[in-house]
């Protein structure tokens, strides 16, 4: 329902706070559950979801709190497949090692029934469920591919974002972190909204601009079928096959 993504400065450590008051700021659409996930300044994925209000994770962050981060996802989730409980609440965690993801989604994977089959098969069992795991654990499997593949680092998360998103079939908007790689967020979407925005030294995803708009005002806004990787630099896009793609900068003039 509500998507937020960040990356600031490395070093720096606003990420919960900036994803949560985005969170906040996209409360009005409606939702059953929310949660984030903060990607550590030397890696590592730190989750935290809660079905009902964004005062039960803020209560649960209270209890629990996350270390200071420059890279984080947050979801306000409206549940389509599967109740809303904490363990579908999102992000859903996928794959190990270097190939460990967190995924938040806006939408509904028509053809989650298929590539869960597929999965089983593969020997893999989702805790959750929502169509959303799947295509968290058809990325980690594409991610260990395109590393098999010799890419690294931020593109290769992006190649294989990519690739997930061509399997995948529906509306969606997906934003995907990777434990080994902090200082970048990826986006996709299709039939479904997400917008970038372009600070100074820090670079945020939305659903919706409100998301963002107490830091910056510098917008682009993305194509159909498209993804997006941000860095605290800026953001790069391509289409789901790859090639460049320029985004159309907007100044948001209007109050949200
Ligand atoms: N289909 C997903 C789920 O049920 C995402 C729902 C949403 O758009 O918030 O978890």
């Amino acid at each position: 329902c509500g998507i937020v993504g960040y990356v600031g400065t490395p070093g720096t450590g606003a990420a919960l706070e900036v994803v949560v008051d985005g969170l906040a700021r996209l409360e009005y659409r409606g939702y059953d559950s929310a949660g984030v996930a903060l990607v550590g300044p030397d890696g590592g994925l730190e989750v935290r979801k809660k079905a009902g209000k964004l005062v039960n994770l803020r209560d649960l962050l209270e209890a629990s709190p996350l270390p200071p981060s420059a890279t984080g996802i947050g979801h306000t989730r409206w549940a389509t497949h599967g109740g809303p409980t904490d363990v579908n609440a999102h992000p859903h965690l996928a794959g190990e090692g270097e190939d460990e993801v967190a995924v938040i989604h806006n939408g509904i994977i028509e053809n989650f029934a298929a590539l869960r089959a597929e999965l089983a098969a593969a020997g893999v069992t989702p805790v959750s469920e929502t169509d959303t795991e799947i295509a968290a654990h058809v990325l980690a499997r594409e991610l260990g591919r395109v590393r098999e593949g010799g890419q690294t680092g931020a593109e290769a998360l992006t190649e294989a974002v990519r690739r997930t998103c061509r399997r995948l079939e529906g509306a969606f908007t997906l934003l995907a972190v990777r434990a080994h790689e902090p200082g970048t967020v990826v986006g996709a979407r299709r039939s479904s909204p997400l917008v970038v925005g372009l600070g100074d030294g820090e670079t945020f995803l939305g659903s919706d601009v409100a998301a963002f708009i107490s830091r910056t005002r510098s917008a682009l806004a993305l194509g159909q079928d498209e993804v997006v990787t941000i860095t605290a630099d800026g953001a790069a896009i391509t289409t789901f096959d790859g090639e460049p793609v320029e985004g159309s900068p907007f100044h948001v003039d209007w109050d949200v």
